[in-house]
């Protein structure tokens, strides 16, 4: 099965083309499709990793299911038998790897939950000894437990650019008291639940981050959740502190792009077909530990 990099579904309006997803506008709905496209160190990469998008996809579908008692999310359905008439003829392009959901107002904030010092969190405590203006005990080292999960919010980045943390009373600036508070709220209630349950499944959920938006029904999680590329999962038995921790699925790449000495400067480069197997393995591997369940691509 070939990589799926760009979608193009009949008459229907685009509405947008993240780094991974394609939405298009669906009368009062969006339709979502996770393509196969692959980021790394902000750029999308020249191949995609076949299958991805339908893994991404199911696991933030088996997470909204498993969350639903603590917040309500944006899902109408990923069954393609229920799409409207129109997306029908595109069943093969959009089965498992898409979903249709409200149109929700996104709030311009990634809510970012960290168990662990890892990422922009270990580089905020270098210079600063806090997170996001948060104190944190010294001594740290890279990849410590913190004593208790800590929400760390950050700016949504424009289109490649870096996201960049930022103080809760920032947040405040940008969606008032009441929101920032509510959504520090379901965040951390969300992280505990969830790292509960990696924990359970030899993972550990070292950080992640969630993106909410509002319908006139109120705050609901919205865009993925709780995938590897939303969030740092490190197979616990291999669980080391004082130093990065292997990335669970993106680990092959990284270590390639840094063997070819790439600059970071579009255009990016493409992956070797082994490197690509063993990332489309380790995707795959992180549905069947979360879900208990395995999928055919
Ligand atoms: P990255 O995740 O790498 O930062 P990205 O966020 O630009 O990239 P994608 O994840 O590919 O892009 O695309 C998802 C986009 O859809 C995001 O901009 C997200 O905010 C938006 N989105 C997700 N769910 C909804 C929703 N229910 N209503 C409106 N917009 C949504
Ligand atoms: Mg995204």
């Amino acid at each position: 099965m070939p990589a799926l990099l760009e979608t193009e579904i009949g008459d229907l309006v685009l509405h947008a083309r993240g780094k991974v997803r394609d939405l298009y506008s669906v009368g009062e709905f969006l339709l979502l499709v996770a393509t196969d496209r692959i980021s790394a160190f902000d750029h999308v990469l020249a191949t995609g990793i076949p299958g991805k998008g339908k893994v991404l996809t199911q696991i933030s579908l088996f997470w909204f299911d498993f969350l639903k008692d603590i917040v309500p999310n944006h899902l109408v359905t990923a069954d393609v038998g229920e799409y409207p008439e129109e997306l029908r003829a595109y069943d093969d392009e959009l089965r498992d790897r898409s979903m249709l959901v409200k149109r929700a107002q996104m709030f311009p904030v990634e809510c970012v939950v960290r168990g662990y010092l890892s990422g922009s969190g270990w580089k905020d405590y270098q210079a600063t000894g806090a997170v996001c203006g948060i104190p944190l005990p010294s001594g740290l080292r890279e990849s410590d437990k913190l004593p208790e999960p800590i929400f760390t919010p950050a700016t949504k980045s424009l289109h490649g650019k870096h996201d960049e943390n930022i103080s809760f009373d920032q947040m405040i600036a940008l969606v008032g008291a009441k929101t920032a508070q509510a959504l520090r709220h379901l965040s951390l209630a969300i992280y505990q639940k969830a790292s509960d349950h990696a924990e359970s499944c030899g993972l550990i959920l070292a950080d992640t981050k969630f993106e909410f938006g509002t319908t006139a029904e109120g705050i609901i999680l919205a865009d993925e959740v709780l995938t590897p590329d939303s969030s740092r999962f490190w197979p616990r038995g291999q669980y080391a502190p004082g130093g990065a921790q292997p990335s669970f699925d993106k680990q092959f790449v990284r270590d390639y792009l840094e063997s070819i000495c790439w600059n970071k400067q579009a255009p990016a480069p493409g992956l070797p077909d082994d490197v690509v197997k063993k990332t489309q393995e380790k995707y795959l591997q992180a549905y069947e530990l979360l879900t208990g369940k395995s999928l055919s691509l």
